[in-house]
C-alpha cells in the first residue's frame, strides 16, 4: 500500500545482466522488443493505456483475462500468455550488435494478487529474476508450489541479479499469514454484531480475505459494480453482491475509505471501518480521539526481548481498525526468499518507500558477490542503477540512530501518515472536487 504523496519509483529492469531495449518489465514508455506485466496494480501499469501498441505484452493467463476490462479496446493480438511455471523460449535482436539473442522466460506465481507473477529470465544475457510484488508465506501451499517451480526453472543456474519487492524490507515488519489476519478481521466483525462494516480494498487483491469473511459469517459481501465484474471474471460470483440491503458487510474502494466517510456513515448507522494493510499505524500522527483507549491494543504479541515482533490489529480511530493483512512479503519472508535464491546481486524495485532501506544493507551478505569490508553498507547513498538512477538512502540515515520500531515510525511520520498527513492534503481537494478520486496509485499493502 502506497500511502505517501509521491508514487513509488520503479526502475527499468534493463540493468546489469540485461541489455537496454530488449526487455521491459512493468515499464511501458521506453522502446523495447518485449514487454512483461507482473500484475495489474496501478503502480505497475503506469503508462499502459487502451491504445498502447509498442510491442508484444507477456503476462499470466489471469492477467490476460482481466486486462481487457481494465483497458477496454486494448489490442488483444499483442497479448502473449505465459502459462505459470512453463519456460518459454524467445529470440530477440541485440540493439547494439544486431546479433540474435536467445532468452528463456518463466512466469512464477507471486501469490500477491490475482494473476501476479515473477519473471525469471535466462539465456545469452545472464540470469535475472524480477519478483514484482510478491508474498511467499512459509505456510502457504501456493508459495511452496511456486518455490518448487522456481528451483526447477533455475535448474542450478545462479541468479545474477535479483530485482526484489522491498516494500517491507525492514525488520520492524513482521506479519502473520494472510489466513490468520483474515480471521482477525472476522473476529472484529463478530465483536460488532450490531454494526455495519466497511472494509477498504483496491481494484484488485484481497479477494481471499473477503471470501473468508463471507464464509465465516455466512453472508455475502457488497462491492461496487466494477469490482463485481472483476469478481465474476475471477470466479467469485457466489460471494459478492451489489445489493446493499442483503448484507451489513461492504468492501469499498480506497479513495472512499476516509475518516470523513466513517464519521458520516455513523450519523446514519453504527459503522466500523477495517483497513487491511501491512502498513503500521502511528496513533500520534493524527488527531487524538479522547474516546480511544489504545492500552493493550497496540502491543505486539511477541514483544519479548530477542523475539521478532508481529503486527497485530489496532484500533486507530474511534471507528477504524487496522489489521496487518499484507500482500507483500514481510522481512523474515524476504530473508528466506533471498536465502533460497542466493543471487549474486540484489536490487529493490521500490525506490520511494516510506521506510526504504536498500536490501543490500540487510541481505548483501546473503549474495554470492558479497565482500565484507568491515564498513557496513559503504555503498549506501552511492548506488546507481545502470540507467543512471540514484537509489534513495535518506531514511537509512535515520534508521541508524533509532530503535527498531521507532525508526519505522519516524520514517513514516515524515513521509506519509495516512489519516494524519494525508488527511490534511486530501481534505481540501475533496472539498473542491467532491467525490473525485484522489489517488489510484495506491495499491495493496
Ligand atoms: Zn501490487
Amino acid at each position: 500500500m502506497r500511502l505517501f504523496k509521491h508514487p513509488p519509483f520503479r526502475p527499468c529492469i534493463c540493468v546489469a545482466a540485461m541489455e537496454k531495449g530488449l526487455i521491459a518489465v512493468d515499464r511501458w514508455g521506453e522502446a523495447s522488443q518485449a514487454y512483461f506485466l507482473t500484475h495489474l496494480h496501478a503502480d505497475h501499469t503506469r503508462g499502459l493505456f487502451p491504445g498502447w501498441a509498442k510491442g508484444p505484452l507477456f503476462c499470466s493467463p489471469v492477467t490476460a483475462r482481466l486486462l481487457p476490462s481494465r483497458f477496454p479496446g486494448f489490442e488483444l493480438s499483442l497479448l502473449r500468455v505465459l502459462d505459470v511455471g512453463v519456460p518459454r523460449p524467445l529470440t530477440l535482436d541485440s540493439p547494439t550488435s544486431g546479433t540474435s539473442v536467445s532468452i528463456r522466460v518463466t512466469a512464477i506465481d507471486a501469490c500477491h494478487c490475482p494473476g501476479a507473477v515473477m519473471y525469471l529470465f535466462q539465456g545469452d544475457l545472464g540470469c535475472v529474476l524480477y519478483t514484482g510484488d510478491f508474498r511467499w508465506e512459509p505456510t502457504d501451499k501456493r508459495a511452496w508450489v511456486g518455490k518448487k517451480a522456481l528451483l526447477s526453472a533455475l535448474g542450478g543456474d545462479e541468479v545474477d541479479v535479483l530485482h526484489l519487492d522491498n516494500t517491507f524490507c525492514n525488520p520492524c515488519f513482521e506479519f502473520h499469514p494472510r489466513e490468520v489476519a483474515a480471521q482477525q478481521v472476522v473476529d472484529i466483525i463478530k465483536s460488532h454484531p450490531d454494526h455495519d462494516i466497511v472494509i477498504c480494498i483496491d481494484t484488485l487483491g484481497k479477494e481471499e480475505l473477503l471470501v473468508q469473511v463471507s464464509d465465516s459469517l455466512n453472508t455475502k459481501v457488497w462491492v461496487w459494480p466494477e469490482r463485481l465484474q472483476t469478481m465474476d471474471l475471477l470466479g467469485y460470483d457466489r460471494v459478492f453482491t451489489t445489493k446493499s440491503r442483503v448484507t451489513r458487510v461492504r468492501a469499498i474502494p480506497r479513495y472512499s475509505f476516509t475518516v470523513e466517510t466513517l464519521i458520516a456513515l455513523n450519523t446514519l448507522r453504527p459503522t466500523v471501518g477495517i483497513l487491511p494493510s501491512g502498513l503500521p499505524w502511528e496513533p500520534n500522527s493524527f488527531q487524538k480521539d479522547p474516546s480511544l483507549d489504545l492500552a493493550g491494543e497496540n502491543t505486539s504479541i511477541n514483544s519479548g526481548r530477542g523475539q521478532k515482533e508481529t503486527q497485530v490489529p489496532k484500533k486507530c480511530h474511534q471507528y477504524i481498525f487496522s489489521v496487518p493483512y499484507s500482500s507483500h512479503s514481510c522481512y523474515s519472508e524476504i530473508r528466506e526468499f533471498i536465502k533460497l535464491v542466493r543471487p549474486s546481486k540484489v536490487r529493490g524495485i521500490v525506490f520511494s518507500s516510506f521506510c526504504y532501506i536498500n536490501p543490500r544493507h540487510f541481505f548483501g551478505s546473503l549474495c554470492t558477490s558479497y565482500q565484507p569490508s568491515g564498513q557496513p553498507s559503504t555503498d549506501l547513498g552511492k548506488n546507481r542503477t545502470a540507467d543512471g538512477v540514484r537509489e534513495t538512502q535518506t531514511v537509512y540515515a535515520v534508521a541508524c540512530e533509532l530503535p527498531r520500531r521507532e525508526r519505522c515510525m519516524k520514517g513514516r511520520a515524515t513521509r506519509m501518515g495516512w489519516l494524519g498527513v494525508r488527511r490534511s492534503w486530501t481534505s481540501p481537494l475533496r472539498r473542491q472536487r467532491r467525490g473525485v478520486k484522489i489517488s489510484e496509485e495506491a495499491d495493496h499493502g
